[in-house]
């Protein structure tokens, strides 16, 4: 018989959306995949050339647990030039993609029975990660259309057993960008009860609001820093979600647990995928983040224009990372309950088995109205995906009208 905390995780598969899309075009279907998070471009070639110039040159070997010290350097001197605060080598533990960082945070701070205030919907790995380190997550949810969570509805939220909160700003899957006012006043909040701050900032580089920009709750609120956790991704920014790197800033005593964790489960992050990031972030201009931030602000911007001729869904706002979240509230009340399409599980269903499009239904992120249409994919396949979602949903009404 497996371990109990194998059912715990059950609830949050994350891999659900992706296996039916992919068991959909196994099945000869020519399936649209707006599901998947990963944006639809080659790498940098400076990132290629760090990890060909690695194997030629015979860096094969383990490194520090925490990574290479000339990659945490460039990584802090990134960071600070980012935020505007000064982050240290010593700041900085390199992991094999954010997750890792995620699970040694949390592993290095809770406790059997602790609690962890997640704003909800969220990445479903939050919950994953929290239930596998022992806790028990306690949810805030966040309500449309800017998914930006009640500082006082968190407040309530936190009880004796309280030992951190998780934020995710840029968000994945609601596009919510945090206001700084916000931020200051989850600071102000953890400051006086004494919580962990964990800042999943893997998205910073993908904000498209014209007023809006990535703050870093460490750079909104300063004497948050001796208690918060900012975790990041290359994943994304470089194009690179198989290489697996990731990495966070931390105080002292949690780069000190990493370590030891670290070298106690992979050992050292992937010291290819590190020198290869590191060639990238010694030689590049920029050219490449601002080209991925271009393109997925023109597809942003075609998408608003198709989406904006739904009815009864109100148009997402997509602040942030490269999500459309459609919150299906309105259009499933209007429709009648004993139709065969009752929540948006059943709408991504529909999507996937009558408009060949894959979505990722909010249920996957604790929220059973939600709809999530990630705007990676390529530009033309993305247009016809969007055009089929519309259509779909506008049809709905009229399909399963209310007696
Ligand atoms: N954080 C969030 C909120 C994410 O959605 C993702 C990717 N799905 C990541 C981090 C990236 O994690 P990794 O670096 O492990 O691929």
């Amino acid at each position: 018989m497996l371990a109990q905390r194998m059912s715990s995780l059950s609830r949050w598969a994350t891999t659900a959306a992706g296996d039916s899309v992919t068991i959909a075009g196994a099945a000869g279907h020519q399936i649209i995949d707006l599901a998947t998070g990963d944006v639809a471009i080659a790498p940098p070639s400076s990132v290629r050339d760090g990890a060909i110039i690695a194997v030629s040159t015979g860096m094969d070997r383990y490194t520090d647990p925490i990574g290479l010290a000339s990659l945490r350097q460039a990584v802090a001197e990134r960071l600070s030039a980012e935020s505007g605060i000064d982050w240290n080598t010593e700041d900085i533990v390199i992991t094999s993609g954010a997750k890792e960082a995620l699970l040694e945070v949390l592993f290095a701070v809770l406790n059997p029975g602790d609690e962890v205030i997640i704003i909800r919907p969220c990445w479903p790995t939050f919950p994953a990660q929290v239930l596998l380190a022992g806790a028990m997550p306690v949810f805030v949810d966040a309500r449309g259309p800017r998914y930006i969570p009640d500082v006082t509805a968190i407040r309530a939220a936190v009880t004796p057993r309280t030992k951190a909160i998780i934020i995710n700003s840029p968000n994945n899957p609601t596009g919510a960008v945090y206001d700084r006012t916000t931020l200051q006043r989850i600071g102000e909040l953890a400051i006086n009860t004494q919580l962990w701050i964990i800042s999943d900032e893997s998205y910073s580089n993908f904000v498209f609001s014209v007023v809006r920009r990535h703050v870093s709750i460490v750079s909104a609120h300063p004497s948050v820093r001796s208690r918060t956790i900012v975790l990041k991704a290359f994943a994304k920014e470089l194009s690179i979600t198989g290489w697996r790197l990731g990495y966070f800033a931390a105080p002292t005593e949690i780069v000190f647990a990493a370590r030891e964790l670290q070298s106690h489960t992979t050992a050292t992050p992937n010291v290819v995928a590190q020198l290869a990031v590191l060639h990238h972030l010694q030689i590049s201009d920029g050219s490449f983040e601002r080209n991925l931030h271009q393109r997925l602000a023109a597809a942003r911007n075609t998408g608003l224009h198709i989406l904006s001729d739904l009815r009864d869904v109100a148009p997402p706002r997509a602040d942030g990372s490269f999500f459309f979240y459609l919150d299906l509230s309105r259009l499933l009340s209007a429709l009648s309950i004993d139709g065969p399409i009752r929540c948006a599980n059943d709408v991504a269903r529909l999507l996937l088995e009558e408009a060949n499009v894959g979505c990722v239904a909010g249920g996957a992120f604790g929220d059973a109205n939600g709809l999530r249409v990630s705007f990676s994919a390529p530009p033309d396949l993305l247009e016809i995906g969007l055009k089929r979602i519309v259509e779909t949903l506008n049809s709905l009404r009229t399909r399963q009208s209310i007696a």
